[in-house]
């Protein structure tokens, strides 16, 4: 059948260029219609409405896929809103974490040990180094903790 040929023959032509390196979207609108011309130039009115109709039914299943493949990243990541909503309250709680610490209502403790004042330190060594932890003002005749 010449019909259902000449409509392989217009599908085939972008599959000859995804095939490299090369791919149809860098082409100019004229460079896309000169791939296309033997069709869309037809002799035959025919020829020239079934290879239209040809890359109508592309352009529907590549917007199909497309479709499909937002509505699997909806499911999967949220939509646009939700993403927000979710970047919002991160936010808000890094914040949160941020000013919690150096606050001004901060209770300063004291010592469980000798009753004296205590002092925000830095571990400099053993398992909790690098983290804060209360120090007594006592140090180092009293070696009163309190965890931050
Ligand atoms: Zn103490």
């Amino acid at each position: 059948m010449p019909e259902s040929a000449q409509a392989m023959a217009v599908r085939k032509v972008p599959q000859k260029f995804n095939k490299g390196s090369d791919d149809l979207t860098h082409l100019t609108d004229q460079q896309r219609w000169t791939l296309y011309k033997p069709w869309l130039e037809h002799n035959d009115p025919g020829v020239r409405a079934n290879s239209i109709i040809c890359l109508i039914h592309q352009a529907n299943y590549l917007l199909d896929q497309q479709i499909a493949a937002l509505e699997r990243a909806f499911i999967e990541d949220g939509g646009y809103s939700e993403q927000l909503a979710t970047a919002r309250l991160t936010e808000r709680q890094r914040q949160k974490d941020q000013t919690k610490p150096a606050g001004p209502t901060r209770k300063i403790p004291v010592c469980p040990k000798c009753s004296q004042p205590m002092v925000l330190r830095t571990a400099k060594t053993g398992k909790n180094s690098g983290s804060q932890f209360w120090g007594c003002t006592g140090y180092p005749d009293c070696k009163g903790t309190v965890k931050v």
